[in-house]
């Protein structure tokens, strides 16, 4: 079959127009021909519309170059990334180029036209073979494995052939490249299919080669209290972090995936400050793994595009990260995929749409703009594979909504589909109350690491608290009964005490659900307890002890002698003023046991 070539026939921003000889498909790769001479070069881009013989596609690059008349290579590859071993611990911008490398070869991040390499070919894995002549295999398919940092890559039979092969040949244990060929399959018609360790996958496909979808019913622990005590995430479900700039989405984004049980961290940096994500590139090697002390980057793989970079290539980044997270899924691993922001990649959206003039949806977000973000958040997902054993996919991605508005089309399209939402207040941020997480905006429908009752009942002091000082603000504390005032002081230890943590405190960052259920018991002990204050100063200053106390014990290592003298103290003060305790209370207390 010849390739479809074509021709530039209009220029608008990242959407090109041209007129195309032959059979073209949609989200088919096309190159243009931009330039000549030494300033030639071939800019990437992908096709969106088709009306006969008139394409659209956007491009992945600054399209000052791009002339009328230009030619347009089409590839009939749909956009695609390299899946193999070496993507743990690399930086890509949205279409898998090696960013240093990229810098490496031309000094600069953002050179269009270059197009690198994904894995490093020169690198040599340690195969072992786990197949053997004469087995029939299937897509996905074990062929062998090699070690990638501390995980055992699995080398699969690629993904996209259908049907099944008996397996002609496989190579002996040995040191290969990624290009080497390591079996070859017959396909039963005379063709022999030769595989190496790495294959191509289309980024907008979910990849589809497991036995079975799970309920994601267990919970996948971030040891962020707020989180996995009040608004729990499930492993294999999604999230959403809506809060207005400045919330400390991206701060408690970078907790989190230093932090999160699961094997492996993708994160999608999609159009944020490009400074922002200078800093993450320099940071992020440095960070040790609170689990094996190597560095965090091993087990993580960045997806960047800043907002100074094409809009396309955004939405590119989106798809590649979560195609590469499902890779790894595959592999019978834990992978946690974090995209910051998801309303840049919304934005890139609307624009093309624009471009493209279709009819606008809600503040011109184009009409698909809801099956869209829900498409790419279904490809999270717990999994069991055919070998019986499982991986999941969990996705979090925060909205950047303009003024902190969460009635926008972004933030509720998201909402619709996520099961738990993390919603930053900026009232929150300002009062310096880390994470900014409003509890009260807040939901989860997953199973979290404790009793949902026993956190209904807690959260319920922060509701009524937060509703007498509402009333305080009217009528005065004068005005305010003791009992009243009671609850309403619960509610602020509750929410200073244990929902506030301090992300950059080296023990209290991370807390264990070990110890969230300890600590959770002791708070829960407090909020049910009958105080016996003389007057509002006497419970207030109590409840000012108690809180400044809590702030020493959630610092002090888990368990250590310090920790027990800790609590210690914090007893002899519930000693001084608890006079009995709620039944309900107790109860659930007894319960937690
Ligand atoms: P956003 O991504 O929502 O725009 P950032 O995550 O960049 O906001 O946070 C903005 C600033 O707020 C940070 O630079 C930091 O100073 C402060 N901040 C955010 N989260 C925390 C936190 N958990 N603890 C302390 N400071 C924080
Ligand atoms: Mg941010």
């Amino acid at each position: 079959m010849t390739k479809t070539i074509g021709a530039v026939t209009g220029v608008n921003g990242n959407m090109v127009t041209a007129r195309a000889q032959g059979t073209v498909s949609m989200n088919e790769v096309a190159y243009i021909a931009a330039g000549s001479g030494a300033g030639a070069k071939r800019l990437k881009s992908e096709v969106i519309r088709i009306r006969g013989d008139v394409v659209q596609v956007q491009v992945f690059e600054m399209t000052k170059g791009i002339k009328i008349g230009d030619a347009v290579e089409f590839t009939d590859e749909m956009l695609s990334v390299e899946l193999g071993p070496g993507l743990l611990g690399q930086v890509f911008d949205g279409l898998q180029n090696p960013l240093p490398k990229v810098a490496e070869a031309t000094g600069n991040f953002l050179e269009p036209g270059v197009y690198l390499e994904a894995l490093p070919r020169e690198r040599k894995w340690a195969f072992t073979p786990a197949a053997k002549a004469g087995d029939r295999l299937e897509r996905a398919d074990l062929v062998g494995t090699v070690p990638e940092g501390s995980f055992t890559h699995r080398v699969m039979v690629p993904f996209q052939l259908l049907g099944t092969y008996s397996l002609k040949w496989v190579a002996p244990a040995g040191e290969y490249g990624v290009d080497e060929v390591v079996a070859r399959l017959d396909d039963g018609k005379g063709k022999e299919i030769p595989l190496t360790m790495s294959f191509r996958w289309p980024v907008k496909r979910g990849v589809d080669c497991f036995a079975e979808r799970l309920r994601p019913t267990e919970p996948m622990v971030t040891k962020t209290r707020i989180i996995d005590t009040f608004f729990p995430v499930g492993r294999g479900g999604t999230y959403c972090i809506p809060g207005p700039f400045g919330a400390g989405k991206t701060v408690l984004q970078q907790v989190t995936s230093r932090n999160a049980d699961v094997d492996i961290v993708i994160i999608a940096a999609c159009g944020e400050r490009a400074g922002e994500v200078v800093e993450t590139l320099k940071e992020f090697p440095e960070l040790l793994d609170p689990r094996t002390g190597r560095s965090l980057m091993e087990r993580t793989v960045i997806i960047c595009n800043t907002s100074s970079m094409p809009v396309a290539a955004r939405e590119a980044s989106v798809y590649t990260a979560v195609t590469i997270a499902e890779y790894y899924r595959q592999m019978g691993l834990h992978v946690l995929l974090l995209a910051d922001s998801t309303s840049r990649w919304a934005q890139a959206m609307r624009e093309m749409s624009g471009r493209l003039e279709e009819i606008p949806g809600e503040e011109a977000f184009p009409a698909y703009l809801e099956s869209v973000i829900a498409g790419f958040y279904e490809r999270a997902g717990i999994v069991r594979l055919k070998d019986g054993s499982t991986g999941s996919v969990t996705i979090g991605g925060t909205v950047s909504p303009a003024g902190g508005n969460f009635e926008e089309p972004v933030t509720q399209a998201t909402l619709k589909v996520v099961g738990s939402f993390h919603g930053l207040s900026r009232e929150r941020s300002d009062a310096r109350k880390y994470p900014a997480i409003h509890p009260l905006d807040s939901w989860s429908k997953y199973e979290g690491i404790m009793n949902r009752e026993a956190v209904d009942y807690a959260h319920r002091f922060l509701s009524r608290g937060a509703e007498v000082g509402q009333m305080m603000k009217v009528v005065g504390e004068e005005g305010t009964s003791l009992e009243d005032y009671l609850v309403y002081l619960k509610g602020e230890f509750l929410d200073a005490a244990y929902l506030q943590q301090n992300s950059f405190d080296p023990v209290d960052c991370a807390m264990s659900p070990e110890r969230q259920r300890h600590v959770f018991k002791l708070v829960l002990e407090i909020l049910a307890a009958q105080i016996g204050a003389s007057d509002k100063e006497d419970a207030r200053s109590w409840f000012y002890r108690l809180r400044q106390g809590f702030l020493d014990y959630n610092g002090a290592e888990w368990r250590s002698e310090r920790f027990s003298a800790l609590e210690k103290d914090i007893r002899s003060l519930l000693a001084q003023r608890v006079k009995g305790a709620d039944p309900r209370g107790s109860r659930l207390i007894e319960r937690l046991e």
